[in-house]
């Protein structure tokens, strides 16, 4: 119901019932009503132009809602009701224990809501129901919890001045933040940004992908239920080079946090210089090596590892492992392993909760990984298994699991981010040579290091460019501790931990003169 928030005439979902079979699922798609207008001010909008575009589900081709194209006059609507309410305090002025509580709420309601948003996401962007399950949606619920959690036990500081002065270091919001996130891991990528922008107390609008912005629409109504006032959380889907150019362009935007490709990030950076000097952090690209050395006490657990960090959501992942550095003497081993691995992990349908590799994202992005594919064929690397491009049911865009054998640093194989489910295979002889491989990209999201030398693990965590780095396990972390890149991976800023705080702050010092001579 436009005007209103949208949700409802919605089927009532019930949380904890993720052992439905795949017709169970299909029911509640099929019953499933995803609002696909704008929430600007706290209420559900068109598009000022009336235009939208058809949300598709990749599994199927099928049409799932029709979402609002927002342009230049929606973002500057929103923007606007963001700066009214960080100015009037509605939000900004709440103490942190206050925002707590909504936060908290919010947290709580994504948890209530689970299924539905797990089923919104998968038909939105083609990943298995099992993983939004167990994954996007408690990963999201926990962003909230997270932050919230924490907000009210940040201090400021007196700096070490003389007894003349008191010099106050306080932490203030920075005020309107503009959220530009990917189509990868829809709603978690949106909480690790909007969550610790609402705690420390600035409003916010979030620019969704435009191939997926069903679950950040249903946040924002869930957020208004949860006690959020009118105006701090906007939601604008559109195009990103109409809706978030012009986000990134607006002069009354503070502050632009990103998600997404390095050649769109770089964008930001010149959206900022042309407007109005806007804070600018980035999480971006990544061509993530995995080492495994011939020291490995668990080959079959290492195999295991490099599989699912690489076909894990369908390789649409940014710390993706999608090279594999390989020490010569257990190639052969480690190989039979991941293969192994790659051959129980075939494409299916994403409401099957079996399914473990689901639709590619959307069928321009599924050519574009065939593209990437045959250049591998054409510049001499072998593909040992997959390398084609495959239907569930004779629908949807789908990939197999795809391994190349023979690459050489500089395929393009090598050097490209493919994201999808290709995995490049290269050998070395030697700790420098692997250290060499690894650091040669323009890239450093992540690296993964599997032996069973503890001198050799930190001599390669040290010698490694990367923001992140796992020994002898593959993306695990929680909140507590920052996610990003260094190099063309990132820029200005990290997501979760505390440190993610420094995003949407700024550091203000307020200089008190003090006569510290009693008056007689
Ligand atoms: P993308 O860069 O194409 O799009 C990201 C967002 O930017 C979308 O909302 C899109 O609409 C918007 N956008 C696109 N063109 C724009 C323009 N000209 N001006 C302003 N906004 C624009 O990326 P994607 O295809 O959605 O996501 C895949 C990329 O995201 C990969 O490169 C992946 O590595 C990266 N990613 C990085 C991280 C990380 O934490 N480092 C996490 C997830 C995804």
């Amino acid at each position: 119901m436009r005007g209103e928030i949208c949700a409802s005439n919605r089927v009532k979902w019930k949380a904890g019932v993720n052992d439905m079979d795949l017709q169970s699922w299909k029911k509640l798609a099929r019953e499933l009503k995803p609002c696909g207008d704008a929430i600007i001010n706290g209420k559900a909008v068109a598009a000022k132009s009336g235009e939208v575009f058809d949300s598709l589900n990749p599994a199927t081709g099928e049409v799932i809602a029709q979402v609002a194209a927002c342009g230049d006059v929606d973002i500057d609507l929103s923007v606007r009701a963001a700066r009214m309410a960080f100015d009037d305090g509605r939000w900004s002025g709440r103490s942190p224990a206050e925002r707590k509580g909504v936060l908290s709420k919010l947290s709580q309601l994504i948890v209530a809501h689970r299924d539905e948003l797990a089923l919104l996401e998968s038909l939105d962007m083609g990943k298995p129901i099992r993983d939004a399950l167990a994954i996007d949606i408690p990963g999201a619920a926990n962003a909230f919890a997270w932050h919230a959690e924490a907000i009210d036990k940040v201090y400021g500081e007196i700096a070490p001045t003389a007894r003349s002065s008191l010099a106050l270091v306080s932490r203030e919001p920075v005020g309107v933040v503009g959220a530009v996130v990917p189509w990868n891991f829809p709603l978690l990528m949106a909480c690790w940004k909007v969550a610790p922008a609402l705690a420390t107390g600035n409003s916010v609008i979030l620019k969704p992908a435009e191939q997926s912005s069903l679950t950040a629409i249903r946040l924002a109504e869930l957020a208004l239920e949860a006690g959020l006032p009118e105006g701090v959380f906007n939601v604008t889907p559109g195009y990103g080079g109409v809706a978030g150019k012009a986000l990134g362009l607006h002069d009354d935007v503070d502050c632009l946090t990103f998600t997404g490709s390095t050649a769109v990030g770089a964008m930001f950076l010149e959206y900022a210089a042309r407007s109005n000097l806007k804070q600018v952090s980035l999480e971006t690209g990544g061509k993530s090596p995995h080492i495994v050395f011939a020291d490995c006490s668990d080959i079959e657990r290492a195999a295991q590892a490099v599989a699912f960090g690489i076909f894990f959501n369908q390789g649409e992942v940014c710390n993706a492992g999608s090279r594999l550095l390989v020490e010569a003497g257990v190639k052969d081993r480690l190989m039979r392993g991941v293969l192994a691995h790659a051959a129980q992990l075939q494409p299916g349908d994403p409401l099957d909760v079996r399914t473990r590799m689901g639709a590619m994202v959307d069928d321009r992005h599924c050519d574009r990984v065939m593209e990437f594919i045959g250049a591998g064929l054409s510049e001499g690397a072998r593909i040992v298994t997959g390398g084609q491009r495959a239907t569930v049911a004779g629908r949807g865009s789908f990939i197999q699991p795809t391994v190349f054998d023979g690459v050489t640093p500089n395929m393009t194989i090598a050097r490209e981010e493919i994201f999808g489910p290709v995995l490049s295979v290269m050998t070395f002889e030697s700790e420098a040579e692997a250290v060499r491989l690894a650091n040669d990209s323009r890239y450093g999201l992540a690296a993964d290091v599997w032996t069973a030398s503890l001198d050799r693990a930190h001599r390669m965590a040290r010698a490694l460019r990367s923001g992140l780095v796992w020994v002898n396990c593959y993306d695990v972390g929680d909140m507590s501790v920052p996610f990003g890149g260094v190099k063309q991976s990132g820029f200005g800023g990290r997501d979760r931990s505390l440190h993610a705080f420094d995003q949407y702050t700024q550091l203000k010092t307020t200089w008190i003169r003090i006569n510290d001579k009693a008056q007689a």
